[in-house]
């Protein structure tokens, strides 16, 4: 089957014309692409400054500056902070230090508490350490506390609260060459020591703001989503927001965050504008209490095993079971239906499967899509609501309420035609040259991506002979493996920095710690002072990464924007799926147990 077979079988087998489907994606695709791509977002600062406050805590703390030692300071208290520390501790190193900007352990779950925070992924397969912690979700589908509730017991379990330093931006690091250690300097006046640093900071943590001409104009209330601002909208995390009573609300963004938060805003506004640039997919929630049984049932490694199957299918692998079965792997199991259709004996060229993937990806937005008639009562409402573009071109979404919520007479969506907000008022929003007037504007618009490591980080890291991580990466990430940087030595780096991306982003911080910990002990059990990548093992792990990319690039170019293709511009910056390793996790995760395996500790040059 080649790109351009259209023939009239196929499409009275499938109901679609998987042609004139590419063709509406293509249109759909051009209509967003804009050539100020990641320009269109500012950072937040001026009268914005306040939206990356800390709503959580007292005002007023302080504390003594430390001038200690530790031998591992990890950055960043949320699930991949405390993964590494974890792993570290179970491989012998004691002396660990997480520094983390906010209150207390969580991450993304300890800011994102908005109305109807939930997590898209399994909770088994998501939240980290359960049989470590003995713990099962109370729900297939864990909310927002018990997310967070988790990350506090993996603090205590693994005793990491004792050294911990809340409330503490880390404002820059730098190598002494002298001492063979990272001098870390933060916003409390520390200027600590550490062997091994261990940085994870966070894909999107750094709210953004659309440069939207005006928006500084507003005079009503506006708050961004990672930092609810319940005094407003009173409720809490569950919904019920009284304080929205007899008031306007408009919410610009229709992505994952607003997909769970809309529901709510629905019941409690008088009058709520949803503001779309372009819809998410929205698949069945279903979601379930934990069966007793089941969890009775569970033997030793289950969890692992569990992640290993989703990650699997999630990747286009083939397994004989289904452990999640639900709409992430529901594509794949399409696709293994498809693909197991072929003639008796007739194995595929990659082209073949190609195309056999896309159809598969056609018949499931085209699910997608009939979900929207099935669920919306107002045909143009409804229409306007489809997602047009294949089903990983942006962060699929699972909600049983968000759609419904379009059939309450006081809400209105704003469609913008693909074109975004065109401005913003002292009274409210414009779209069309139309005036939304509006008590209170809600930014569901994300979180920066394709900016600079350290812009995001929000520190400088000078490595060796002064060299700082932003001079070297300047044209793009220079890593071995995704962990280490030549130059910058004893100095590692979590999350998607070249490693494999995969749909459950635990899983990768989890892999990534084995690995960490197993460097960081070998280091210190042998006495290394210095454990740094070779120049050669970087130059050709850019290598691979830059081979492999090219496999899914055409992919990315034929989507729509976003920040999963670097805002239409797939190649050019930090897009969160282009820079990773191009085999797929499953092949990543195996790169690095050959490697711990081999034991050489090949790449890596010790002092
Ligand atoms: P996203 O970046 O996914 O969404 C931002 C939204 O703002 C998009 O709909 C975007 O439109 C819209 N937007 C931006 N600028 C404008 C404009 N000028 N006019 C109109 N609309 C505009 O942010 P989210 O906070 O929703 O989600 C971020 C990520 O967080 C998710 O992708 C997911 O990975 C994670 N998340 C995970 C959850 C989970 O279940 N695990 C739950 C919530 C979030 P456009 O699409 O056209 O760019």
């Amino acid at each position: 089957m080649t790109e351009s077979s259209d023939s009239t079988t196929t499409k009275l087998d499938l109901g679609f014309d998987p042609d004139e489907l590419r063709a509406k994606y293509r249109a759909e695709r051009d209509k967003r692409l804009r050539d100020d791509g990641n320009e269109q977002y500012v950072q937040v600062n001026g009268k914005f400054a306040h939206f990356v406050d800390d709503p959580y805590v007292e005002p007023g703390f302080s504390r003594e500056p430390l001038t200690d030692e530790v031998e591992v300071v990890v950055i960043g208290g949320g699930f991949g902070g405390l993964l590494a520390a974890a792993r570290l501790r179970e491989a012998g190193v004691k002396d660990v230090r997480l520094i983390e900007k906010g209150g207390d352990f969580g991450g993304t779950w300890y800011w994102n508490r908005y109305p109807g925070a939930q997590c898209d992924i399994e909770s088994y397969i998501y939240l980290p350490l359960l049989e470590e912690l003995g713990y099962l979700p109370r729900e297939k589908y864990s909310f927002a506390p018990e997310i967070l509730n988790h990350s506090r017991a993996i603090g205590e379990k693994y005793d990491l609260y004792e050294k911990a330093c809340f409330q503490t931006e880390v404002t820059g690091m730098r190598w002494d060459e002298e001492s063979l250690r990272w001098e870390i300097s933060t916003n409390r006046g520390d200027r600590m020591k550490a062997r091994f640093v261990c940085m994870s900071n966070g894909p999107l943590n750094r709210p953004k703001l659309p440069a939207i001409e005006g928006i500084e104009s507003f005079e009503g209330h506006i708050f961004h989503t990672s930092r609810w601002d319940y005094a407003y909208t009173g409720g809490d995390c569950t919904g019920n927001l009284t304080g929205l009573e007899g008031k306007r609300v408009g919410i610009i963004g229709t992505g994952a965050t607003a997909v769970q938060c809309v529901p709510h805003l629905a019941q409690s506004a008088e009058q709520l504008y949803v503001f779309q640039r372009t819809p998410s997919s929205i698949d069945v929630r279903g979601n379930k209490p934990t069966d007793s049984a089941w969890a009775e049932s569970l033997e030793s490694g289950w969890q692992d095993h569990r992640m290993q199957n989703f990650n699997t299918l999630v990747s286009g692998g083939i397994t004989e079971e289904d452990l999640v079965n639900d709409g992430w792997t529901d594509i794949i199991g399409n696709l293994i239906t498809i693909a197991r259709s072929r003639p008796k004996g007739e194995s595929l060229t990659m082209e073949e499967m190609g195309a056999r993937m896309e159809l598969a990806d056609f018949q499931k937005m085209e699910q997608i899509r009939s979900r929207v008639d099935d669920l919306v009562e107002n045909p143009a409402t409804a229409e306007a609501l489809k997602p047009y573009y294949r089903q990983f071109c942006k962060r699929p979404c699972f909600h049983d309420d968000y759609l419904p919520s379009f059939n309450r007479p006081n809400v209105k969506l704003v469609d913008t035609q693909g074109r975004g907000v065109e401005s913003i008022t002292e009274k409210g929003v414009v779209v069309d040259g139309e005036e939304y007037e509006i008590d209170c504007l809600i930014l569901a618009t994300g979180f920066e991506v394709g900016t600079s490591y350290n812009r995001r980080a929000g520190y400088e890291i000078i490595g060796r002979e002064g060299q700082t991580l932003s001079d070297k990466w300047a044209n793009g990430m220079r890593t071995f493996h995704g962990f280490q940087s030549n130059g910058f030595p004893n100095c590692y780096f979590m999350g998607v920095t070249q490693g494999g991306f995969t749909a459950n982003f635990p899983h990768l911080l989890n892999e990534q710690s084995v690995h960490i910990a197993y460097m960081v002990s070998h280091g210190l059990n042998n006495n290394v002072h210095i454990m740094e990548a070779t120049r050669e093992a970087e130059d050709q792990w850019v290598d691979t990464i830059k081979q492999m990319a090219i496999f899914s690039k055409s992919f990315l170019e034929n989507c729509t924007p976003g920040y999963y293709n670097n805002e239409g511009k797939p190649g050019q910056g930090n897009s969160l799926i282009g820079g990773q390793y191009g085999g797929g996790p499953v092949a990543f995760f195996k790169i690095l147990r050959d490697w711990r395996e081999e034991g050489s500790l090949q790449g890596l040059n010790f002092e």
